[in-house]
C-alpha cells in the first residue's frame, strides 16, 4: 500500500509538505488518517470522497459521525444553499430554527424538556457538567475509564491510558475532581460515589450511552438501570453522551434503546447535519433553566453558557432538514438491515481468511478491530509495561489497516470503529471487497 500513496497521491503528498509551514505538522486532527501523510480530500458527494489527485475513496468515516445520509444529501444541501443565499447563514440572534430544532428534538427524546444548541460536542459536555454542579451543590465527576467526551480540561484526562500529549497543558486541578470508573461494574461506580460523599459529593456521573469509545465494549441494560438507581440514591444527576448515538442508533438514540432517563442528554454531530457548530444540551426542565445566565437577575441559581456559532440558521436548519430526512425514508431500519448484512460479509471474510478480529456494532456503529486488542484494556490495564508494549504494536497495526484500506478505496474513522452511512446502502458489496482485498 505504500506504493500506492506514493504513486497515486503525489499531489496529496506535495500539499502536505505545503502545509507544514502553515498547519501544525500539516496534518489534520483526524488521528488515523494521517499515515503516511493526510490525504487531500477535495470533494465528498453520496457515498464517497474524492481526494485532490482525483482519486476515490468509500466513506465509512462520515466525517466522524454527522453525515449519516451520505456526503452532500440533496435535501440537506438545497435548505442550505436556499438559506444562505436569500437569508444569510449567520445574524448571531434567535431565528425560528432554535426552536425548530429543539422541538424536534424533544420529539423523540421524551428526556428532554428543554435543549439549547451549543457550538460543538465538546462544548455540550463542558456545559453538561457545569450544570450538574451547579444544580446539586457538588463537587466530583465520575465517568467511564476510556471514554471521550471531548478535549476540555476537566474531561481529556483518562486514568491508566492517557497518554502525555492528552495531559501536557493541562494542570492536575482541572482533573482531579473527574474520576474514572470501569464499564458495567456497578459496585465499583457505588464505591466511587462513596468514596467522594464527604469530600464535597459527586455531581454527577457521565457515560457514552452505550460504551466507552463510542462501544468499544458495551454497556448493558442492567448496568443502566442501576446507574440510574445510583444517582438517585445519592442525589446526583446521569448524564448521557449521546454525540455519537444520538439519532444514528435509532431516532430515539440510546436512551430509548435502554430505556433509562437520563437528567441531562448531550448532543452533537448528526443534529448539525454535517454543518460547523453543531452540539447541544437538553434535560429536566428545571436544570436546563438555569441557562438563562445574563437575562434577569431575579433568579441566583444561573448557570453562564456562550458561543459565536450557537444556534446559528445554517447549522440548525441543516439539522432539522438531516432528523426529518430520517424520519421520512426510515433511514433507521435501512441501516439496520444494511449493517447487519455487512457485518456479517467482514464475519464471514475474517473466517474464510483465518484473520481474528473483534467484529460486532451498535447499528450502523461499526467495531471491526483486526488490532487484536480492544480499546478497554488499554485503558484498566495499561500501567503494566508489557502489556502498554502489546497496546502500542496494537495501535500501529491499527494505522497500518487503516492505510491498507485507504489504498483500496475505502477510509474509515478512528479506531477500529466506524460508520456505515445511508447513501452506501447500494454499495456495500464494493466496500467487503475492498475488506476482502486487505
Ligand atoms: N462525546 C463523544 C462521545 C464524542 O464521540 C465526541 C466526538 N467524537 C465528542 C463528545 C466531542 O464532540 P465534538 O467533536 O463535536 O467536540
Amino acid at each position: 500500500y505504500m506504493k500506492y500513496f506514493n504513486d497515486k497521491c503525489a499531489k496529496s503528498k506535495i500539499e502536505t509538505e505545503k502545509a507544514k509551514n502553515a498547519v501544525p505538522g500539516g496534518i489534520q486532527h483526524n488521528l488515523a488518517n494521517n499515515h503516511p501523510f493526510a490525504l487531500a480530500i477535495e470533494k465528498a458527494d453520496g457515498p464517497y470522497l474524492y481526494d485532490i489527485d482525483g482519486n476515490r475513496y468509500i466513506d465509512f468515516l462520515c466525517a466522524g459521525g454527522p453525515t449519516i445520509l451520505g456526503n452532500n444529501w440533496p435535501a440537506v444541501r438545497d435548505a442550505a444553499i436556499n438559506q444562505i443565499r436569500e437569508n444569510g447563514p449567520v445574524s448571531g440572534l434567535y431565528s425560528v430554527y432554535e426552536r425548530e430544532l429543539a422541538e424536534l428534538i424533544k420529539k423523540y427524546y421524551p428526556t428532554v424538556e428543554l435543549f439549547r444548541a451549543l457550538g460543538s460536542g465538546t462544548e455540550a459536555d463542558i456545559i453538561a457538567i457545569r450544570l450538574a454542579r451547579a444544580f446539586t451543590g457538588k463537587k466530583h465527576i465520575i465517568r467511564f475509564s476510556g471514554g471521550y467526551h471531548g478535549w476540555s480540561d476537566q474531561l481529556v484526562y483518562n486514568d491508566g491510558c492517557t497518554t502525555e500529549a492528552m495531559k501536557n497543558g493541562v494542570p492536575a486541578e482541572c482533573f482531579q475532581n473527574t474520576h474514572e470508573v470501569p464499564i458495567n461494574d456497578v459496585e465499583a461506580l457505588e464505591a466511587m460515589i462513596k468514596k467522594y460523599e464527604n469530600e464535597g459529593g459527586v455531581a454527577a456521573f457521565i457515560m457514552e450511552a452505550v460504551g466507552q469509545d463510542s462501544g468499544a465494549v458495551p454497556t448493558t441494560k442492567e448496568y443502566h438501570k442501576a446507574a440510574r438507581e445510583l444517582c438517585d440514591k445519592y442525589g446526583m444527576l446521569l448524564i448521557y453522551d449521546e454525540v455519537v448515538t444520538g439519532f444514528r442508533l435509532g431516532m430515539g438514540g440510546a436512551q430509548s434503546i435502554f430505556g433509562t432517563s437520563p437528567d441531562l442528554t448531550v448532543f452533537g454531530k448528526i443534529i448539525g447535519g454535517g454543518y460547523a457548530g453543531s452540539g447541544g444540551i437538553g434535560g429536566r426542565k428545571e436544570i436546563m433553566s438555569m441557562l438563562t445566565a445574563g437575562v434577569d437577575a431575579s433568579d441566583n441559581i444561573k448557570v453562564k453558557v456562550g458561543g459565536t456559532m450557537t444556534a446559528n440558521p445554517l447549522t440548525s436548519l441543516a439539522g432539522i432538514t438531516v432528523i426529518k430526512e430520517l424520519e421520512r425514508l426510515n433511514v433507521h431500519d435501512a441501516l439496520d438491515k444494511a449493517s447487519d448484512y455487512f457485518m456479517r460479509g467482514i464475519a464471514d471474510l475474517s473466517e474464510k481468511y483465518d484473520v481474528p478480529a473483534i467484529i460486532y456494532h451498535h447499528s450502523s456503529i461499526l467495531h471491526i478491530d483486526v488490532s487484536g486488542v480492544q480499546h478497554v484494556p488499554y485503558c484498566i490495564d495499561s500501567k503494566d509495561p508489557q502489556f502498554q508494549s502489546q497496546l502500542e504494536d496494537a495501535y500501529m497495526n491499527y494505522i497500518e489497516f487503516s492505510m491498507a484500506l485507504a489504498a483500496e478505496g475505502l477510509i474509515i474513522a478512528n479506531g477500529g470503529k466506524t460508520y456505515l452511512p445511508y447513501g452506501s446502502i447500494d454499495i456495500l458489496d464494493d466496500a467487503l471487497a475492498v475488506y476482502e482485498r486487505v
